[in-house]
């Protein structure tokens, strides 16, 4: 039992143990973290690498992904719009696993705070802008290009498991 004296005792102590450690707190959002290269922090589309396959559009659960495509002059695909309303993404990487190319890929941006939600929706233009500001800041967590374990992708990005043998009773 150290009673009152020795409890004070031990608090000072603690005190002045953390009086000479080095500060670790960080002055956001004057100071910032890097985040890992490959962290899971917000989408990214890079429309340059993106060949219009609307496989992210089957894949959200939600149905977030917008996406129009025309024909150009020579029968080529063209992106006419390529919306994703932030506000109710959830973040699941559905979009990003079935995307063959990685057009569609995760950055580590993670402010998104915004006054308005229409400030959510990431247009097609707005992709773009921010695709080049990140290049130009050389932060862009570029996609996997290198191929997967499994082989080319040939239109699926994930492997097809063999169903199991079915049991003949
Ligand atoms: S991360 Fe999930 S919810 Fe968000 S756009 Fe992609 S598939 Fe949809
Ligand atoms: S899955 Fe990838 S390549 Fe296909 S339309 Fe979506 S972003 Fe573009």
């Amino acid at each position: 039992m150290l009673g009152v004296g020795g409890g004070i005792a031990r608090s000072m102590l603690t005190t002045l143990r953390q009086f000479f450690r080095p500060a670790v707190t960080v002055q956001y959002p004057e100071e910032k973290l890097p985040l890992k290269p490959r962290s899971r922090a917000a989408l990214g589309f890079d429309e340059d690498i993106c060949i219009k396959c609307a496989q992210c559009a089957r894949a959200c659960p939600l149905g977030l992904v917008v996406m129009r495509v025309s024909r150009g002059p020579d029968g080529e695909r063209v992106l006419d719009q390529y919306d994703i309303d932030l506000t109710y993404c959830l973040n699941c990487g559905l979009c990003v696993e079935d995307c063959p190319t990685g057009a569609i890929h995760w950055t580590p941006r993670y402010e998104l705070a915004a006054y308005r939600r229409e400030d959510l929706i990431f247009t097609r233009e707005r992709w773009r802008q921010e695709t080049l500001a990140r290049r130009k800041a050389a932060a862009v967590n570029r996609p996997l290009l290198i191929p997967p374990p499994w082989g080319p992708v040939t239109g699926r990005s994930r492997p097809l498991h063999p169903l199991p043998d079915m049991a003949v009773v």
